[in-house]
C-alpha cells in the first residue's frame, strides 16, 4: 500500500483533532467540569463558582497601593499603610489578589500540594482579572519567580512561583526568566522567627548567574504569598545589584503574619 501523501496526511490530523475535541466535548458533556473549591455546580469555561470566586477577590480599593495589605475603603495608600510605612522594601510596590486568610489561603495550601497545580494556575487567572489594569500600565520587560533552594525544588513536582509566573508570562505575553534569580543558601521552611529575624536568614540568600547583567531591567517578581517581605526583598536586592532598573512584585496572597501562617 503506497504511503500516505501530505494531502492524506492532513486529512487524518483534521480527522484526529476533530475525534479529541469531540472526546473532550463528550467527557465534558458526561462529567460538566465543576468549581475547584466547593464542587457545587457544574462551569463553563471557569475553574471557580461565582460564590467562591467573591470570597478569595479582595476589592482593589481595600488594598493598600504599596503592599497590598488589607485596608479600610477610601484610603489614600500611594506612601503606604500602616502595614508596610515603616518598612524599607527594595522592590516599588505589591499587586495581591487578596489577604492570606481563609478560602484563599486554604485554596493556596492545596495549591503546593504535589497535584495543587490548577489551584495555583485558577488563582493566578483570577489575580490577573482583578489587577489587569495595573499588570498593563506597568511597563515591565520579564517575569521572575522566587526560586527555591535545589533541596527543596528537588522534592517538589511543581512550585508555586513557578507555576504563577509561568501563567502570568503566558496570558500577559510578557518573557519567562526563571534563570536569571537563584538561591544558593537555604533558608527555614516555616518559622516562628520575628520580622527581624527573618530578614537576617534572608541576606544573601539570592544571587544572579556569574556576569549576568540586567542593565535597565524592569523585573515582576512572583511568589505565591508575601508576609514580612524579607524574601521579595532579598531577592529584589540581587535583581538590582545586577543591574534591574524596577522590581515589582506580585503573590497571589498578602499574609499579616497570623500565628500559623508562613513567613515569607
Ligand atoms: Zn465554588
Ligand atoms: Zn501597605
Amino acid at each position: 500500500m503506497a504511503s500516505p501523501t501530505l494531502g492524506d496526511r492532513q486529512i487524518w490530523e483534521v480527522f484526529r483533532r476533530g475525534a479529541v475535541a469531540a472526546g473532550a466535548a463528550g467527557w465534558d458533556f458526561l462529567f460538566p467540569p465543576s468549581c475547584l473549591l466547593c464542587a457545587a455546580e457544574p462551569l463553563v469555561e471557569t475553574n471557580f463558582c461565582d460564590a467562591c470566586r467573591q470570597e478569595v477577590t479582595a476589592p482593589v480599593d481595600q488594598l493598600c497601593q504599596r503592599c497590598s495589605a488589607p485596608v479600610g475603603p477610601n484610603l489614600n495608600t500611594q506612601r503606604g499603610c500602616v502595614y508596610c510605612r515603616e518598612e524599607r522594601f527594595a522592590f516599588r510596590r505589591v499587586l495581591a489578589l487578596g489577604p492570606y486568610e481563609s478560602t484563599l489561603r486554604r485554596t493556596i495550601l492545596t495549591g503546593k500540594t504535589a497535584h495543587g497545580a490548577p489551584h495555583i494556575s485558577a488563582l493566578t487567572d483570577m489575580l490577573i482579572d482583578s489587577r489587569l489594569p495595573e499588570l498593563l500600565v506597568e511597563p515591565f520587560d520579564a517575569i521572575v519567580p522566587v526560586p527555591h533552594h535545589w533541596q527543596r525544588r528537588f522534592w517538589q513536582l511543581h512550585a508555586a512561583s513557578e507555576t504563577v509566573a509561568e501563567r502570568l508570562a503566558s496570558r500577559l505575553r510578557r518573557r519567562y526568566a526563571p534563570h536569571i534569580l537563584r538561591k544558593p543558601k537555604a533558608t527555614p521552611l516555616q518559622s516562628s522567627s520575628t520580622p527581624s529575624e527573618r530578614r537576617k536568614q534572608q541576606r544573601g540568600a539570592f544571587t544572579t548567574p556569574e556576569g549576568c547583567r540586567l542593565d535597565g531591567l524592569r523585573l515582576l517578581l512572583v511568589d505565591d504569598v508575601l508576609t514580612t517581605g524579607a524574601t521579595a526583598h532579598a531577592a529584589t536586592q540581587a535583581l538590582i545589584a545586577a543591574g534591574a532598573a524596577d522590581v515589582l512584585v506580585v503573590v497571589l496572597a498578602r499574609g499579616l503574619g497570623h500565628r500559623g501562617s508562613k513567613l515569607h
